[in-house]
C-alpha cells in the first residue's frame, strides 16, 4: 500500500549525523559501529532505499535549525543568520539528492498529481517525493526571509520546536506568540503556507488558534489521552483541529506512545512498546472525529532517535507495511485504511498546494 509520512528530517540525518541516505539501512549502521556521540549510532531506521522498499512514495522533509538567545541552554545556533545558513546546506542536499534522481520536490499540484501518478506506473524509476517543511521558524531571520523560503519550495512551516521561539514557545516552555509570531502568522497566510501546530505549547496553540485562519495540520503528534505530556495534544486541540479539517500525523518516537518513558533507561522490551500504539492513537483520533478522515502517518524516524526508541516491531521505515494490517485487525474497511496511510495528507495537499 503507497504511505505518505508527513515528518522526517532526512537532510538533518544527512548534514548532522553524516549520513548517506542513498544506502541501505544496514549499511548506514555498519559505518556507524564504534561511534558513541549520539545514543542512536548505529541504530538508524531511515534511508531513501528503505523507503523504497517501504512503499514510501512521498514525504514531508524538513529544513531544521534552532537560534538560541543568551540564556536558552538548548543546542543550537548562536545568531538566526548561523542558522539560516543551516537550513540552507540542508537545501542543498536535498537539491543533490533531486539531482541524483533520488528525490523530487513536489511544491503544486501539478507535480503532485504527476508524482502520484509516475510513482503508479514505475515506482522502480521515479524519484521519492518531498514536499519541504521547516521545523521551528527561528532561522527566518526576518520577514523577507519567508518569501525567499517560499520561493524555493517551501510549503509548510511550524512556528515553534522546543523551547522559547522568535516566534512562539514550543513544547516545554510556556509563553504566547507575540507581535512576532501574530505577523509570522499573517505572513504564513498571504503566501498560503501550510502551519504545522506541531511542537507549539498549549498557550501559543490557542493564541494561534485566535489569530490564524489559513491551512492548518500536525505533521507528529500523538494524544494527550495515552501519554500526558504537553508535547501531546489534549482532546480539546485535537477536535480544534479536526474542525479546522486538519490532518493528524502520528508519530514512532516511543516516549509520545507509552508513558513513563525514561530515556536512555526504557527500552522497546521493558516498555513493550509497539506499531499497537500507534493505532491506539489513530484510532483515538478517529473516535474524536467520528471518521477516518483527519489522521495520518508521520512517523518522526530518525528524529534525534533510532532503535533503542522505537516500537519494537519496527526494524526500518519500511516496516510501516506492517501497519494497515493492524487496523485491518482492529476492524478498519480498505478505504479507512487507505485514508489513514496516505489519502487524508494527498487530499489535503490537493486542496492546499497552489496550482
Ligand atoms: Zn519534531
Amino acid at each position: 500500500m503507497f504511505i505518505f509520512d508527513a515528518h522526517l528530517d532526512l537532510s538533518m540525518n544527512a548534514m548532522e549525523w553524516n549520513r548517506d541516505l542513498t544506502l541501505p539501512v544496514s549499511e548506514i549502521r555498519k559505518k556507524e559501529k564504534g561511534m558513541v556521540d549520539k545514543p542512536d549510532r548505529g541504530k538508524n531506521t531511515v534511508s531513501l532505499d528503505a523507503m523504497r522498499k517501504g512503499n514510501i512514495g512521498l514525504c514531508v522533509a524538513t529544513q531544521i535549525a534552532r537560534y538560541v538567545k543568551p540564556g536558552n541552554k538548548l543546542p543550537g545556533w548562536h545568531s538566526p543568520q548561523q542558522a539560516w545558513a543551516q537550513t540552507q546546506g540542508q537545501l542543498a542536499w536535498y537539491k543533490a539528492m533531486e539531482d541524483a534522481g533520488e528525490m523530487i520536490q513536489v511544491s503544486n499540484k501539478k507535480e503532485l498529481t504527476a508524482h502520484l501518478k509516475a510513482w503508479k506506473n514505475d515506482k522502480e524509476n521515479t524519484p521519492i517525493g518531498y514536499i519541504l517543511s521547516l521545523e521551528g521558524a527561528d532561522s527566518i531571520i526576518d520577514l523577507s526571509y519567508l518569501q525567499k523560503s517560499y520561493d524555493q519550495g517551501l510549503r509548510a512551516i511550524g512556528p515553534a520546536h522546543y523551547g522559547p521561539g522568535t516566534y512562539a514557545f514550543g513544547t516545554d516552555s510556556i509563553g504566547g506568540i507575540g507581535k512576532k509570531g501574530k505577523e509570522l502568522l499573517k505572513e504564513i497566510e498571504g503566501l498560503r503556507l501550510i502551519l504545522d501546530a506541531t511542537h507549539l505549547c498549549d498557550q501559543s496553540f490557542w493564541e494561534t488558534m485566535d489569530v490564524y485562519e489559513g491551512a492548518i495540520w500536525a505533521s507528529h503528534n500523538n494524544c494527550r489521552k495515552f501519554v500526558d505530556h504537553n508535547r501531546q495534544f489534549s482532546d480539546d486541540q485535537l477536535k480544534e483541529l479536526i474542525n479546522r479539517n486538519a490532518v493528524i500525523g502520528m508519530a514512532l518516537d516511543a516516549w509520545m506512545m507509552v508513558p513513563n518513558w525514561v530515556r536512555g533507561k526504557s527500552t522497546p522490551e521493558s516498555t513493550g512498546v509497539s506499531l499497537l500504539h500507534m493505532i491506539q492513537n489513530i484510532d483515538h483520533v478517529c473516535q474524536l472525529a467520528g471518521n477516518s478522515l483527519h489522521v495520518g502517518i508521520g512517523t518522526d524516524l530518525d528524529g534525534g532517535f533510532g532503535l533503542e526508541q522505537s516500537p519494537k516491531d519496527l526494524d526500518t521505515i519500511a516496516d510501516l507495511q506492517k501497519i494497515p494490517g493492524l487496523l485491518k485487525d482492529k476492524g478498519y474497511r480498505k478505504e479507512d485504511i487507505e485514508n489513514i496511510m496516505s489519502n487524508n495528507f494527498i487530499r489535503f495537499l490537493e486542496k492546499n498546494l497552489p496550482n
